[in-house]
Order: C-alpha cells, then sequence, then structure tokens
C-alpha cells in the first residue's frame, strides 16, 4: 500500500494532504491511498481523509495531542510495517521534514527529499527536487522494496474529495516516552490565511516602490479579497516583507486559484513558484515584462494608480 501521513490543523486536513494523494495517485502504485491520521480528537480529520483516500487508519490517542518528532517517526514506521506499506508519502512542511528522516532511519530505506515530481518506471521511483540554492533541478530515484518521500508543499494539485467515504480502523500503537515538552507558544497576529492554502494570492515586487508602498497596495488588495500576501526575493532581501511571504525557487511554492502580480517582472525563480496558478493576473508598468508571458490577464500602467482604483472599486 501507499501510506500518507495526513497533516492537520483545526480539525482540518491541510491542503499538503491533499496534494499528497494527487502525488500517490499519480503513481498507479498496488495497493491503494492509506490516510494516517495522528492526533487526539481527530474524528473530523478522519471524516475528510477517507473522502480522499482508500481507506483511513485512525490512531486518535491523548498521547498524540501534541506534535512530537519523536513519537511521529515510531508511529509511522510502526504503522508502515504492519501494513506493509512500499511507498510512504509525508508533506514537507516543517514537521514532515523533522520526522520523515527518522522514518527512513527506522525502516532502514531511502528518503527521497522535497520532491517536485513524481513517477513509478518499472519499480523505481523517480523525482525531481531543488538543489544547490534552487540553482539546479536534481532528477533522483530510488529502487527497493520500500521509499520514503516528502512532498514540496504546492508542487502538485490537490485532489478533489469524492462523494463516497473509505472505510475507517482505529489503530493502537505503541509510542515511545516523549523526552521534549513545548513550554510556550506566542502566535504570529495577522490571523491571515496562509500563504500555501490561500485560493487568492496577492503578491508584490519592486514595482511598488517601497515598504509602505507595498502595505498600502499589496495588502491593500489583498484584505479587499480575503486573500494572502506573498512577495518576490528582491521585497524581502530589501527588508519590506519577510521571508515567510518569498514566493519562488528559494521560497514558497503556491498554487491559488487566482495569483496576483503586482510590480513583479516574472523573473523565472519567481515563476518557478507560482506558475501552477490557475489564473494570474499580472499589472506591470513595462508591456515587456516577462510576467506577462504566462499572464491570463494583464494590465500595462502604473501600479500607483491602477490598484487604488481596483481596490476602490471593490469597496463599493
Ligand atoms: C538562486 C536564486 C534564487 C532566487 N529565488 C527567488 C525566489 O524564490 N523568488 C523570487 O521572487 N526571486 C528569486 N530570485 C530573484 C529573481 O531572480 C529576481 O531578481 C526577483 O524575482 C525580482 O523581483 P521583482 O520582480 O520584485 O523585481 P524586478 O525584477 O526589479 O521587477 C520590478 C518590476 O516592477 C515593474 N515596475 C516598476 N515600477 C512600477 C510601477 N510604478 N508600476 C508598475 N510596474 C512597475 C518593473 O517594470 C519591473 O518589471 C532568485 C535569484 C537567484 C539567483
Amino acid at each position: 500500500m501507499i501510506l500518507i501521513v495526513v497533516e492537520h490543523a483545526n480539525g482540518k486536513a491541510s491542503k499538503s494532504t491533499y496534494e499528497l494523494v494527487t502525488a500517490a495517485r499519480g503513481l498507479h502504485r498496488e495497493g491503494g491511498v492509506t490516510a494516517l491520521v495522528l492526533g487526539s480528537g481527530v474524528a473530523s480529520v478522519a471524516s475528510g481523509a477517507a473522502l480522499i483516500a482508500d481507506q483511513v487508519l485512525v490512531a486518535d490517542s491523548p498521547e498524540l495531542a501534541q506534535y512530537d518528532p519523536e513519537v511521529w517517526a515510531a508511529a509511522v514506521a510502526q504503522i508502515a510495517t504492519e501494513g506493509e506499506a512500499h511507498t510512504i508519502l509525508i508533506a514537507g512542511s516543517r514537521s514532515g521534514r523533522e520526522y520523515s528522516p527518522r522514518v527512513a532511519v527506522k525502516l532502514d530505506a531511502p528518503l527521497l527529499e522535497d520532491v517536485i515530481s513524481l513517477k513509478d518506471e518499472g519499480g523505481v521511483l523517480q523525482a525531481e527536487h531543488y538543489t544547490f540554492l534552487a540553482r539546479v533541478t536534481e532528477r533522483i530515484e530510488a529502487e527497493g522494496p520500500m521509499a520514503i518521500v516528502t512532498v514540496k508543499p504546492g508542487a502538485f494539485a490537490a485532489a478533489t474529495p469524492g462523494s463516497t467515504a473509505s472505510d475507517q480502523f482505529d489503530v493502537d500503537l505503541i509510542l515511545p516516552k516523549r523526552r521534549l515538552t513545548i513550554t510556550g507558544r506566542t502566535q504570529e497576529k495577522s490571523g491571515r490565511i496562509s500563504l500555501t492554502e490561500a485560493d487568492i494570492v496577492v503578491s508584490g515586487g519592486r514595482g511598488v516602490g517601497s515598504a509602505e508602498g507595498f502595505t498600502q497596495l499589496v495588502e491593500g488588495l489583498a484584505n479587499q479579497l480575503g486573500a494572502a500576501i506573498g512577495a518576490t526575493r528582491a521585497v524581502v532581501d530589501a527588508d519590506w516583507r519577510p521571508y515567510s511571504e518569498q514566493v519562488g525557487q528559494t521560497g514558497k511554492t503556491v498554487q491559488p486559484k487566482a495569483y496576483i502580480a503586482i510590480g513583479i517582472s516574472g523573473a523565472v525563480q519567481h515563476l518557478s513558484g507560482m506558475n501552477k496558478s490557475k489564473c494570474i493576473v499580472a499589472i506591470n508598468k513595462d508591456a515587456e515584462a516577462p510576467i506577462f508571458k504566462i499572464a491570463d490577464y494583464g494590465i500595462v500602467g502604473d501600479v500607483k494608480e491602477i490598484v487604488p482604483a481596483i481596490i476602490q472599486e471593490l469597496r463599493k
């Protein structure tokens, strides 16, 4: 079987889980896709997973209330062994990148990290991932009875849930004693929807002129649309915005329904992080800017005139 580990928050599977399903189904390997839900009070997550996977294994326990890399690795390795999984897909999130190498060590299996493509060629797993600061795309492959794969968030389209739920099974785990304790947590105050999960992303480049220009134009439009905020590396390097908002090869990969690029030239390193967006709208004063080559809609003009006009119309 192919085992995918469900990432979830606030009682819902995250978008990366749906992307794992797409990556898993693309392999056309035997045994279907089994989703593993780890956590405490995860009934709603399991019900959601049952609409995208062929079966769901649920480990619902107070011991799993808080993520812990050692506990997660032990749980995934145990289930993979018992279920004779040949492929284990884990989201390339911060936590996924943290515990997946431990799973690989426990199972003595190869780990294909942060993949952007994945296929099965006669039993050999073939994948691509970025390396050398994303200047190089490397092709990698793994042979053998079992492999672990972490999938770069946003690199695959999210699977669409079906209308029939698959079976759910409760599983008991023998978990190691937790050695790490989270002693405090401070949450960012923005409360804005996450960049990789958002349906709409409004992204700004150097063309907005300044940090203030970014706030006024990009944040202003994003607020009107309930969108997430993205930025180019030029903007992040200038300290106008935090690195967490950077989109591109060395930033986040996004695939929203709409991507609105404001004052962005469209360098290849930026495009590789957003070119799979369903609809791309670009606003740039240079009609020759490369971003227009991949845009579905383009507006040639000054962002300082166009964006406030759009915001004003939306307010109406
Ligand atoms: C190894 C490596 C990794 C990289 N990784 C990334 C990455 O992950 N993400 C990323 O974004 N970049 C990345 N870069 C940088 C990338 O090459 C570009 O330098 C960067 O994307 C350019 O950002 P920009 O479009 O904001 O700026 P610019 O290229 O300077 O473009 C600004 C645009 O704004 C337009 N403009 C200016 N004023 C106005 C106005 N008033 N109204 C309308 N339009 C206006 C201009 O016509 C121009 O097209 C990487 C580079 C390297 C070498």
